[in-house]
């Protein structure tokens, strides 16, 4: 029986509509060049990671399970070279005892400042969470607690740095500046790797031994440079996110200057221990495997993506980015305008997943976040961001973030579910 028909009536089975599936292909059919470009990232990049692993001489040594103090941790050690190879950075501090992005990124600044140092965020409002790591909220155990001061420059109307502002802002106390590449939970447009570099070369202009860090979240494996290759003495992310491919199951990295990487150690076990410890507990396949597969996991969550982009662009919504926009990280904001809109399009996501696709998400009040949010997962990770995913706060202007999908496939059912159920509430009429 011819395939495409056995397909679709697949689709239909699972809860797609023909009109909707219809729609999906007419839209997939423009989008031939944009996934061979995308298909063209992942082979360099996937290249990148198997050079990486030849380079620190990667073997089946590597997976063996690690306990107690993790002393001469073989897998663990050469897992940090791995990813200093693909960062092309001096040394890299990888582990599963770094639990979270937020995590991460709050060791590498708690690591590398001292009291009375001045910390800058040359692009704006921060990730939401390290409002609390900064102490921009009050809160105990902040930066600010420990006579850390902060400052941030607003990005330009438009997005981009905003570079004499920059320039006043950098005095003898400012010891680090830190730069988001991804534009998160916000309306901005994300940074390229070339913009990063363009705004750490200014920076390190007005003063060289700034220390330069990016919070990388999201952007790995995008393009075909990393901030590090651009100048950052520092790059930081989450292993739940893009360069666990999926399979790490927990986990951060900080790769970058040795000196700074061996701070972060002291910071993460203790002074005196650094790196020698923390046994790696039997995760260290995962993140091999994991970080293997990733540069086509970022693929399909590119394509995903773009796909969401350009569908609900030609419904009439607000996309950010456009849906022929090139991109910098993962993410896919839809502005969808209304809280019910909101729902269904979270109510598909949810509805498409492997697990847990039986359960209805519902708005509640997240701690952390000033309005009711409704978030739509069925992860194997639990909170795995790399997985299909979508969030949306119920507030103006009515967005969702969509994000993830380990393979093309799953995001494109994700998307399609998530029109159904707007075509379902008659939100959506005209396809
Ligand atoms: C996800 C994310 C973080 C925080 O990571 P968690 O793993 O959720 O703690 C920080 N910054 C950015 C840009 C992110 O996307």
């Amino acid at each position: 029986m011819d395939l495409h028909v056995l397909t679709q009536e697949l689709y239909k089975e699972m809860g797609i509509s023909p009109k909707v599936s219809a729609f999906g292909e007419k839209i997939e059919e423009t989008l031939k060049e944009r996934f061979a470009d995308i298909d063209k990232m992942a082979e360099l990049n996937q290249l990148k990671v198997i050079h990486a692993m030849q380079e620190a001489r990667v073997n089946s040594e590597c997976f063996h399970y690690a306990s107690g103090y993790g002393y001469d941790d073989f897998g663990r050690d050469t897992l940090e070279q791995v990813y200093a190879n693909v960062f092309h950075t001096e040394d890299a501090l990888v582990r599963p005892q770094i639990t979270c992005g937020t995590h991460a990124l709050s060791l590498t600044l708690s690591a590398n400042l001292r009291p009375g140092d001045e910390l800058i965020s040359i692009a704006g409002k921060p990730y939401d969470t390290l409002e609390e790591v900064i102490g921009i909220r009050k809160s105990p155990g902040s930066l600010a607690e420990y006579g850390i001061t902060y400052k941030q420059v607003e990005l330009n109307p438009d997005g981009s740095f905003d570079y004499p502002a920059i320039e006043q802002a950098i005095s003898s106390k400012t010891k680090l500046i830190t730069i988001q590449r991804s534009k998160g939970y916000q309306t901005r447009p994300s940074f390229s790797v070339e913009q990063i570099g363009e705004a750490i070369a200014f920076v390190k202009k007005v003063k060289p031994e700034v220390i330069c860090m990016v919070d990388n979240c999201y952007g790995e494996f995008v393009e075909a440079r990393e901030p590090s290759d651009v100048g950052a003495d520092l790059v930081v992310g989450s292993l739940i996110k893009n360069p666990g491919g999926g399979l790490a199951p927990i986990g951060g990295y900080v790769a970058g200057r040795r000196d700074l990487i061996a701070q972060c150690a002291y910071r993460l076990t203790s002074p005196g221990l650094g790196k020698e410890v923390g046994a790696s507990l039997g995760v260290m396949q995962a993140f091999y495997q994991g970080l293997f597969l990733a540069p086509t996991v970022v693929a399909g969550a590119l394509k995903g993506a773009v796909f969401a982009a350009n569908i609900y662009e030609r419904l009439g919504y607000p996309v950010v980015p456009g849906g022929a926009e090139d991109r910098h990280d993962i993410i896919q904001a839809v502005e969808l305008g209304s809280a019910e809109a909101v729902i269904a399009f979270c109510k598909g996501i949810q509805a498409a997943a492997p697990v847990d696709s039986y359960v209805s998400p519902e708005p509640w009040a997240m701690p952390g976040y000033d309005s009711d949010v409704i978030m739509a997962a069925g992860a194997f990770v639990q909170g795995s961001s790399i997985e299909l995913s979508a969030d949306g706060p119920i507030k103006e202007p009515y967005a969702v973030y969509f994000q993830g999908g380990l393979t093309w496939e799953h995001a494109k059912f994700g998307i399609l579910m998530s029109l159904q159920k707007l075509w379902e509430a008659g939100i959506t009429k005209e396809l």
